[in-house]
Protein backbone atom coordinates (compact mmCIF):
# COMPACT_ATOMS: atom_id res chain seq x y z
CA UNK A 1 0.00 0.00 0.00
CA UNK A 2 1.26 3.29 -0.94
CA UNK A 3 1.80 6.72 1.00
CA UNK A 4 0.12 8.71 -1.68
CA UNK A 5 -1.33 11.42 0.02
CA UNK A 6 -4.44 13.26 -2.29
CA UNK A 7 -3.14 16.97 -2.14
CA UNK A 8 -3.93 19.19 -3.84
CA UNK A 9 -1.58 21.26 -5.66
CA UNK A 10 -0.19 24.02 -3.60
CA UNK A 11 -0.57 26.43 -7.07
CA UNK A 12 -3.50 28.46 -5.65
CA UNK A 13 -5.07 28.65 -9.41
CA UNK A 14 -4.79 24.97 -9.48
CA UNK A 15 -7.13 22.68 -9.62
CA UNK A 16 -4.82 19.47 -10.19
CA UNK A 17 -4.37 16.67 -7.88
CA UNK A 18 -0.42 16.92 -6.80
CA UNK A 19 2.24 14.22 -7.45
CA UNK A 20 2.59 11.58 -5.15
CA UNK A 21 6.02 12.71 -4.54
CA UNK A 22 5.73 16.33 -4.56
CA UNK A 23 3.81 19.83 -3.16
CA UNK A 24 2.38 20.31 -7.00
CA UNK A 25 0.99 18.41 -9.96
CA UNK A 26 3.73 19.45 -12.26
CA UNK A 27 6.80 21.20 -12.99
CA UNK A 28 4.99 24.25 -13.90
CA UNK A 29 3.64 24.35 -10.54
CA UNK A 30 6.32 23.93 -8.87
CA UNK A 31 8.18 26.70 -11.02
CA UNK A 32 5.28 29.12 -10.38
CA UNK A 33 5.39 29.18 -6.64
CA UNK A 34 5.58 32.68 -5.41
CA UNK A 35 4.50 34.36 -8.61
CA UNK A 36 1.05 36.26 -8.70
CA UNK A 37 0.10 34.37 -11.85
CA UNK A 38 -3.62 34.98 -12.59
CA UNK A 39 -4.22 31.35 -14.23
CA UNK A 40 -2.38 28.04 -14.40
CA UNK A 41 -0.43 26.73 -17.09
CA UNK A 42 -0.01 23.47 -16.28
CA UNK A 43 -0.43 20.39 -19.18
CA UNK A 44 -3.49 19.04 -17.70
CA UNK A 45 -6.62 19.21 -19.32
CA UNK A 46 -8.72 19.07 -15.86
CA UNK A 47 -7.17 21.81 -14.40
CA UNK A 48 -9.70 24.28 -13.67
CA UNK A 49 -7.26 27.28 -13.68
CA UNK A 50 -6.40 26.99 -17.36
CA UNK A 51 -6.31 30.05 -19.30
CA UNK A 52 -8.86 30.39 -22.12
CA UNK A 53 -7.14 31.01 -25.73
CA UNK A 54 -8.73 33.84 -26.88
ZN1 LIG B 1 -3.11 23.41 -13.19
ZN1 LIG C 1 -0.75 22.36 -10.55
Amino acid sequence: MKDAKKDKCSHDNCSCQAAADSKYCSPYCEAAKGTAEIACGCEHSTCAGKVSPV
